[in-house]
């Protein structure tokens, strides 16, 4: 397995015509997109990024005519592989976490320890916290929590292998480079390694920081971790990236089959030499810093998360443990329904990175009767696939990388008219919109940072078809609110949910609320947990209430919307805009 991404598995062929690079202007006509739309207000932060990508912007990605981030860093890579293979080691490397918070089969950590003892100097590592790209990026305040928290897992741990665990905080996301680069050279470093984040800002950053290395006399990696399989390195029979799941995962599994070392777990770091604790001594005492400002809960919110979510890996992994020995085996039939506590519950610790993804299939497959990741018990097979869409969704966003800037995947649909000065928008966040089952799940998420995937897809659903409200600002309240917020899977659950997505579904599939908390809420178990007002509904009322004369639910409110005359709005609304100029 290779070192580096030097290999560019990335890399496309470009029409002649083009070639620019990120910061060129394209060479196309000027944009008549229209800026003056809502979504420039609404949907597009302009504290950090520029005003609404044109379609025409994200066909020239589609056309491999625009150097996508993903080929910036590995351009960068590439270029500096020569020069980083020849530096000598010095008196220390560096490994910088970020989501990928465990000791246990970590590619960058593992690759940095084997570096350090090359040489027999100290490994040290680094985090850093950046409020403004927790504000940029609408990182949760339950993640922030989660991930101090697991900071404090993860620094006692390297502590029993004499490595320091150092968490700087700088406030300007920009300056994170020169900062990192900084205390290279204050330690002596000569090394740093780090796991790729496959966001777009994350991926021109990390291109950067391997540039100005050069500079500082500092060799930058940066390896592929999170994926079982590294986005590039499937491809249909024509080449092209594919954006439909099933195809998509009859690759991976055929590519995981051949290519099993890529299921192989990675050591932890080893012990570091004895004279560390003496070198660098004033590192071994660094705090774990409060939230920032703009991201800090309340006492009592604090305990609350902490004791429904312990954090840490060994955490991440007791849980696993747990779903496969009690739950796994009828996952199949039973994911579906949110009152059933049927699903390992670990979207958190797969973020964090407490939990590696290739580390949760190892321990799934352990326990089946076949070394086929699609054979065997159907339960385990089944929960494999699911997290195999947590891949396909990152291979999404690093070939379509405009999904991160606020685009549709399809982007013909931005031309639909959405909704957004809107109560509505309230009455769904809150969980009061008279739709039971749509009500009991925000209010988990309100309460618990955590949603049950059906319910997720519920909500979504309710939101961009029967509110016609922008699904980016839903999108948004999720990333403010999941203790699980990732962007791929957030952003292609949405895409999903909306028709604005990967997924072939058509927009005319429209979920009808009553009838999903009918199929998978039948008993109304998860409505009467989360919504007391109708604790004491009996029977079929407790899916509509109002509707079907349940008694004593005068707390409860009627439905904020029909839904049949909201699905024919939401079928003229998709129909026109689908037509409408929007170039
Ligand atoms: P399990 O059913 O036990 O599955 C195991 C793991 O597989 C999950 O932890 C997750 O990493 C992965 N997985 C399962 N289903 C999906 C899926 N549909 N897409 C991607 N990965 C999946 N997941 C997130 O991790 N973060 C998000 O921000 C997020 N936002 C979502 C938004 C919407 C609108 C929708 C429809 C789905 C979203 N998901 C997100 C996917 C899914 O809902 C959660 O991963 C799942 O509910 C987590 O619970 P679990 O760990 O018990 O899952």
């Amino acid at each position: 397995m290779s070192l580096t991404n030097g290999g560019s598995t990335t890399a496309v062929k470009r029409k002649a015509t083009t070639s620019p690079g990120p910061s060129k202007k394209p060479k196309s006509a000027p944009s008549r997109f229209d800026h003056s739309r809502k979504e420039e207000e609404y949907i597009v932060d302009r504290e950090f990024y520029p005003p609404q990508m044109s379609n025409e912007r994200c066909a020239m990605y589609k056309n491999n005519e625009l150097e996508r981030p993903i080929e910036t860093l590995e351009k960068a890579q590439k270029e500096t592989k020569a020069w980083r293979d020849k530096l000598p080691v010095k008196d220390a490397v560096i490994h910088w976490f970020k989501s990928d918070l465990r000791l246990a089969d970590n590619k960058a950590l593992h690759l940095a320890s084997e570096k350090a003892k090359s040489k027999n100097v100290p490994l040290i590592c680094l985090y850093v916290v950046s409020p403004q790209d927790f504000k940029a990026h609408a990182r949760s305040p339950v993640r922030v929590d989660f991930m101090l928290r697991s900071l404090q897992v993860l620094k006692e741990d390297l502590d029993e292998f004499d490595i320091p665990l150092v968490i700087l905080i700088e406030e300007k996301r920009k300056n994170i480079p020169n900062l990192i680069l900084e205390r290279c050279q204050q330690w002596g470093a000569s090394h740093l390694f780090t796991n790729i984040e496959y966001e777009v800002d994350e991926l021109r950053r990390e291109a950067l920081l391997t540039r100005k290395g050069v500079e500082s006399a500092v060799a930058v990696d940066t390896v592929h971790d999170t994926c079982v399989i590294q986005p590039g390195l499937l491809s249909s029979g024509s080449g092209s990236q594919y954006s439909v799941y099933s195809p998509w995962f009859r690759a991976w599994l055929s590519y995981l089959h051949t290519h099993s070392y890529h299921l192989k777990l990675y050591d932890e770091p080893k012990n570091n030499p004895s004279i560390t604790r003496e070198k660098f001594k004033e590192l071994f005492n660094w705090p774990i810093p409060d939230a920032p400002d703009n991201k800090r809960l309340t006492d009592q919110e604090r305990k609350r998360f902490e004791s429904m979510w312990p954090a840490g890996e060994h955490e991440a992994r007791d849980r696993v443990c747990k779903f496969v020995n009690e739950r796994i085996k009828t996952y199949k039939e039973t994911r579906n329904f949110p009152a059933a506590n049927a699903t390992a519950v670990v979207s958190v610790h797969l973020a964090a990175g407490t939990l590696s993804a290739r580390t949760a299939i190892a321990m799934a497959q352990e326990s089946n009767t076949t070394k086929k990741l699609d054979g065997g018990i159907s339960g385990i097979a089944g929960w494999i696939s699911e997290v195999a869409w947590r891949d396909f969704y990152r291979h999404v966003l690093v070939h379509w990388p405009y999904v991160c800037m606020n685009k549709p995947f399809k982007p013909e649909f931005s031309g639909i008219q959405w909704e957004y000065e809107n109560r509505m928008f309230e009455k769904w966040s809150h969980g009061v919109t008279g739709y039971p089952f749509i009500d009991a799940a925000m209010r988990q998420l309100n309460f618990s940072g955590y949603m049950h995937n059906r319910a997720r897809m519920g909500v979504a659903s309710f939101l961009a078809k029967d509110l016609m409200i922008d699904w980016r600002m839903g999108e948004k309240y999720f990333m403010l609110h999941l203790i699980d917020g990732d962007f791929a899977s957030n952003n292609g659950g949405w895409g999903f949910s909306a028709s604005t997505g990967v997924d072939p579904q058509p927009y005319f599939r429209i979920f009808n609320p009553i009838l999903q908390s009918e199929k998978f809420d039948p008993d109304g178990e998860y409505i009467r947990r989360w919504v007391p007002e109708l604790a004491h509904v009996q029977g079929k009322a407790i899916h509509d209430p109002h509707g079907r004369g349940a008694k004593g639910i005068l707390a409860y409110p009627k439905m904020c919307v029909d839904h049949k005359t909201s699905r024919n709005r939401a079928l003229a609304r998709y129909k026109a805009g689908l037509g409408r100029d929007n170039a």
